[in-house]
């Protein structure tokens, strides 16, 4: 016969802690404290499969359930000591929910169960305690009438009947607190609650102790369906077949007086992770009493003077729990009469900081090994390590206070605060006389680069999470809140209205990359440790504890993952800082970058608005040293790393100038007319350039222009060789979609290669390789591979053009189409797996038929993403990259996919990864 129920009491359980798929998260850590020796008043906990039984029929129960709920309530009344219903010793429950995973308050509780008018007669002969037995009674009556009877109010803006009650009464009595009231008030509720219950629902209440139970077993299974509940569900995606447990444990009361109490403690700080007891206490009262916020609890170092004995066996009882559990807890304590019982225990919810320390603390301990810790952080936890955050309490404050203007996208993490300013010069100039600004833009392009790099933050009110200003930001390792559509920004009047609130140039704002908040006013900010070590080096590692954790944490990382890890950079300060971070290679340039540098945007304007073949010549020969001081900049940073350089990607018309002065301006520079820049911008105008003359369409119809990148980069690789450094160029072709597209702009590629040895009579290893960005360059892969020696997942376009959704503009629908469950995620910032991830797969798959060691990297923003990782991982990717300040994130976000890999497939996995390691 199928058993429901598990009793735990007297130092043995017939449960334990792996078994919380059937007890739920409650009931197993009961009966597993139970069985290493803690004391636990005797309970049992009923099934979750009785909960699955009961909604599959009707809400009845197995047939056996009745007896052994009967036969266990006898053993909790052997172990106890005590009589359900005998008035003379009486023994009380408490009846609780509890599922599988946590799910605080959403379900029901009901205490002091098997209370009646003769249990409380003998209860108070036993006690001597009139108030602790009436009080007891009537918080029993009103729970019972609430949850059992249905008579808790279901909207917002109704009073709990029982809450009224207490008040008139407390107005009778001329008092404010419910600790004021006295035995005879408390009794005189008793009877008031009854006689409200039997008015609103026709019955008298029930004085029998066993239908009492039943009732409340009931009224648990039957809150696993409540709103609340499902809404819970909903968000942390807890199935609705895992069903709740109903524990019935005996009550112990930490209101009978001065040597009673009751607390809630973590067995380490879970703000900081410090290896100290950290909890609160009251003494005569009640759990609730210690949330409820009336009496102000004590903190539990207190505990050890007022009652050192108590104290003592509690310290004991976390370093039991601890070594037992192998994890920081969160535990619940009653003290009766001077003795000591544990209510719960549970892993401890924790901040980012707390978990990174207590994972690595408890390493050195030897409690947990390196790959457990490894699986206790979440790799975006380490942005909190890696930034600077703003002060938690400050925060917290503004955001009570009203000053939460607006939120956006979460595109660059990390706290930011200054002035606000409207335009990219102004930045500039701003912070050149000193002062901190957050440069705010509709949307950024590739001409505010300078203005972003010298404000302290980005904010923008349109544009995803791989527009411009987010993925600059990113790189830059800039904090950005993008497509913050509230903004209503007014360049003209250089202001910005919010919430009918308007903000003007140069008042302060505060930006929460990590949430996407944008805060009115100045928030203070901690500086991140890892940052003054690896980035600023105005820390030594000796001094900085945090910096410590990272670097273990790295290190661990790096024994386990199986992916290479690269960035995503252009200029040499950011390779450095990747370098830093433990990036192995450059997996994207984006060249394009390079040319809002200093002296270059002139010649790049001559270069695409020359009317001849000459003149654009002209112009590149002045661009190509320009660039090769750039690529040798980036060669050097990177010493001997491989290098993926690609050719020029964007639409031409998004560098030149699109107002009347400045193109007047480049007229009179270039000796032209205004019209003549004015027409010939016009003339580069499209209406959907993402899908227009861009990528390797450029190189294609001016092939000079690769011709003079290829050299650039080549005469720079030859130069940094030279200097006895070594060089691993990768020349990169952007949105291919065709294998002649490929082949067309390769053979330039090799021709001046081969110029450049001849000239500088030298060799070089370079490759030639591709991105994978449009669908039918992944559908046609095996073609494409024939001549691409390597693959580079453009996920930002492949995704775009997959989904077919712009990827500048679809901030304004993709939000709701994540709230409406469409994609799980923001496609642009978490692989769509099942739509973009298959054209992946069928583009490794292609590409590696006909080069078994095509190597196979990623480059859009998904590189940076952990869930994107995981997969890049299974699909046997060599590797990904990302942004310097997310190459740790990468990191350990590929030793936890290559952890998770099952052993089996793992070893073949290992091979494929080997071999193509050794090409690199
Ligand atoms: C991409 O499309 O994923 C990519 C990396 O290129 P870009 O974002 O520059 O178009
Ligand atoms: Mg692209």
């Amino acid at each position: 016969m199928k058993k429901y129920v598990y009793f735990f009491g007297k130092g043995k359980a017939e449960g334990k802690a792996d078994m919380k798929g059937l007890l739920g998260g409650k009931g197993a850590n009961l009966a597993e404290m139970t069985n290493i020796g803690l004391p636990v008043p005797a309970g049992f906990s009923i099934s979750t499969e009785v909960c699955t039984h009961f909604y599959a029929n009707k809400r009845t129960y197995p047939r056996s359930l009745n007896a052994e709920v009967a036969a266990a309530l006898k053993k909790v009344e052997s172990a106890m000591g005590a009589k359900f219903g005998d008035p003379k010793n009486p023994l009380l429950v408490s009846v609780r929910s509890g599922a599988r995973a946590s799910m605080p308050g959403m379900m029901d509780t009901i205490l002091n169960l098997g209370m009646n008018d003769t249990v409380a007669g003998g209860l108070i002969q036993k006690t001597g305690n009139n108030r602790f037995v009436y009080d007891s009674y009537r918080r029993f009556v009103q729970m019972y009438g609430d949850v059992v009877l249905g008579l808790k109010p279901v909207h917002k803006d109704e009073i709990d009947p029982f809450e009224v009650i207490i008040e008139e009464k407390k107005k009778e009595r001329g008092v404010h607190l419910d600790t004021e009231l006295n035995a005879d008030d408390m009794k005189d509720l008793v009877g008031k609650f009854k006689r409200a219950i039997k008015e609103k629902t026709g019955h008298d209440f029930p004085e029998d102790p066993l239908k009492q139970l039943w009732g409340a077993i009931g009224a648990v299974f039957g809150s696993w369906n409540n709103d609340r509940a499902i809404a819970y569900r909903k968000m942390y995606d807890i199935p609705e077949s895992w069903g709740t447990a109903v524990n019935v444990q005996s009550m112990v009361f930490g209101n009978m007086g001065e040597t009673s109490g009751t607390g809630v403690a973590f067995t380490r700080d879970a703000a900081t992770g410090d290896d100290m007891f950290y909890g609160e206490y009251l003494m005569n009262a009640q759990g609730e009493d210690v949330v409820a916020g009336i009496r102000t609890p004590l903190p539990i170092a207190d505990l050890a003077e007022r009652n050192p004995v108590i104290y003592k066996q509690l310290d004991r009882i976390r370093h039991t729990l601890e070594k037992h559990y192998r994890d920081m807890m969160d535990i619940e304590f009653t003290i009766q009469e001077g003795k000591l019982y544990m209510l719960q225990c549970r892993v401890g919810k924790r901040t980012a900081f707390a978990a990174i320390k207590i994972a690595v603390d408890m390493v050195g301990e030897r409690l947990i090994s390196d790959r457990e810790a490894l699986g206790r952080i979440e790799p975006d936890q380490l942005n909190q390590l890696l930034r600077p955050v703003f002060d938690l309490k400050e925060k917290e404050s503004a955001v009570k206070g009203g000053r939460l203007l607006a939120k956006g996208l979460n595109a660059g993490p990390g706290a930011a605060t200054g002035r606000v300013v409207f335009n990219a010069p102004d930045a500039e100039a701003w912070k050149k006389r000193g002062e901190q600004v957050i440069l705010t833009r509709i949307e950024t392009s590739p001409e505010d680069i300078k203005g972003m790099d010298a404000a302290e933050g980005i904010l923008t009110a349109r544009g995803g999470m791989t527009s411009h200003a987010a993925l600059v930001a990113r790189q830059m390792g800039k904090v950005c809140v993008a497509g913050c559509s509230s903004l209503e920004i007014d360049y003209g009047t250089h202001t910005m209205t919010v919430k009918g609130k308007t903000v003007r140039e140069g008042d302060w704002i505060s930006l929460d990359g990590t949430t996407g908040e944008v805060l009115e006013g100045k928030v203070a900010t901690r500086p991140s440790e890892v940052l003054r070590v690896l980035v600023d080096k105005s820390l030594d590692p000796k001094d900085a504890p945090v910096y410590q954790q990272y670097a273990r944490i790295m290190q661990w990382a790096d024994r386990y993952r199986r992916l290479k890890i690269r960035t995503n950079a252009d200029q040499p300060d950011q390779s450095l800082n990747a370098v830093a971070f433990g990036a192995e290679g450059i997996g994207l340039c984006r060249t394009e970058h390079m040319f809002f540098g200093e002296g270059k945007i002139g010649p790049m304007r001559e270069m695409i608005l020359a009317d001849t073949l000459e003149d654009r010549k002209k112009a590149l020969a002045k661009l190509l040293p320009l660039q090769r001081k750039d690529f040798e900049g980036i060669f050097v940073a990177m010493n001997g790393r491989p290098v993926t350089i690609r050719t020029i990607d964007p639409p031409l018309h998004e560098f030149v100038p699109h107002e009347e002065p400045a193109q007047r301006e480049l007229a009179r520079q270039m000796g032209t007319t205004y019209e003549k820049v004015h027409q010939r911008v016009e003339s580069l105008h499209e209406f959907n350039p993402m899908l227009g003359f861009r990528g390797c369409r450029l190189g294609l119809i001016y092939p000079e222009i690769t011709e003079m990148q290829s050299r650039a980069i080549f005469e720079a690789a030859a130069d940094v060789q030279s200097r006895g450094i070594p060089v691993e160029p990768e020349i990169m072709i952007p949105l291919v979609g065709n294998v002649k597209e490929l082949e067309h702009q390769e053979k330039i590629v090799r021709r001046v290669a081969g110029e450049v040895m001849k000239e500088k009579g030298t060799k070089f290893k370079y490759l030639v390789g591709t991105m994978i960005e449009i669908p039918r360059g992944a559908l046609t892969a095996d073609e494409i591979a024939g001549v691409a020696e390597f693959f580079s997942f453009g996920t930002n376009d492949l995704t775009q053009t997959t989904l077919g959704v712009s990827r500048d503009d679809a901030a304004r629908f993709l939000i709701p189409y994540v709230e409406m469950e469409i994609y799980p995620k923001d496609p642009f910032e978490s692989l769509d797996r099942t739509g973009v991830g298959e054209l992946m797969k069928i583009a490794i798959a292609k590409g590696r038929s006909v080069r078994p060691d095509l190597k196979v990297g990623i480059c859009g923003e998904h590189g940076g993403d952990p869930s994107s990782i995981e997969f890049c991982h299974q699909i046997n990717q060599n590797y990904v990259s990302c942004s310097p300040f997310r190459v740790p994130i990468a990191r350990l976000a590929a030793a936890r996919a290559a952890l998770a890999d099952a052993p089996a497939s793992g070893a073949k996995k290992k091979a494929a990864g080997k071999k193509s390691a050794r090409r690199r």
